[in-house]
């Protein structure tokens, strides 16, 4: 099969004030992939996230989603051209019902049957969601949010996912869910996605190729299955003595 490349960053910097938190971010997510960005605390993996996504703007390099220019192109219009990005920390409207959630995720699709169509696939993807139908969001446990950020990203049926940290704070149960979901919206729906994880293990074990952040860089990319036996990535990611 051919490969078409979804996603390019090449030679990103991004910074937040002063703060060079994207030093020359080179990488690409190719269609119907999922890549798994890993590193530790504050190696820009959110960031990485959030430049491709149009909430942060490159200071130098190239972006392109789809083969067209996305730096520093708002949000709203990303999400238009099909991109989804559920962000750390799972942002759902806690005083809003689990539906209104996600009617809100799918307020850019007009079809109104449509919309129904796609909450009913989201309850498909989390029976819990459909339990909790009109329950308010923010008296939902860590792993149904989790799950509802999720289904509200769906809402626009994206190309491609952005998942910052879905297992953070998840025990371990909820994680298996999670990862589970990740496989099938891949396999079954096609759907891209760029995963970022502290969950070195869990993500390298779902993803197709991976790349090893650290202190803004990219330190090591390649296969997954690769990057799980590299003895460097192994003892700093990975658990092991
Ligand atoms: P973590 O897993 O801890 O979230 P990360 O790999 O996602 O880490 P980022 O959140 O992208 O890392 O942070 C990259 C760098 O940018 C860090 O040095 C961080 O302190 C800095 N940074 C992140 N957010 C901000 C912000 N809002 N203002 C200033 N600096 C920030």
């Amino acid at each position: 099969p051919t490969t078409t490349e979804m996603l390019a960053l090449t030679d990103v910097h991004t910074y937040y004030g002063h703060i060079h938190a994207l030093k020359g971010i080179s990488m690409t997510v190719n269609e119907g992939e999922i890549v798994a960005l890993i590193g530790g605390n504050g190696a820009g993996k959110t960031t990485t996230l959030r430049t491709v996504s149009g909430m942060m703007k490159p200071k130098h390099g190239t972006l392109t989603y789809q083969g067209q220019n996305a730096a520093g192109i708002p949000a709203h219009v990303i999400m238009g051209r099909g991109m989804s990005h559920v962000p750390e920390g799972r942002r759902i409207f806690p005083q809003l019902t689990v539906r209104e959630n996600l009617e809100v995720g799918g307020y850019t699709v007009l079809d109104k049957a449509l919309i129904e169509q796609r909450i009913q696939e989201g309850f498909g993807f989390f029976p819990r969601l459909k339990e909790r139908e009109h329950q308010l969001g923010g008296t939902m446990s860590g792993g149904e949010q989790q799950m509802l950020a999720i289904a509200r990203a769906l809402m626009v049926n994206p190309k491609l996912l952005l998942l910052d940290e879905p297992s953070m704070g998840l025990s371990p149960l909820f994680v298996e869910a999670i990862f589970d979901i990740i496989v099938k919206l891949n396999r079954e729906r096609g759907m891209t996605i760029l995963l970022v994880e502290q969950n070195a293990n869990m993500a390298l074990e779902v993803a197709h190729r991976a790349y090893v952040m650290q202190t803004g860089e990219i330190k090591l990319s390649g296969k997954a299955s690769d990057i799980a036996q590299d003895e460097s990535v192994r003892k700093a990611y990975l658990g092991d003595e």
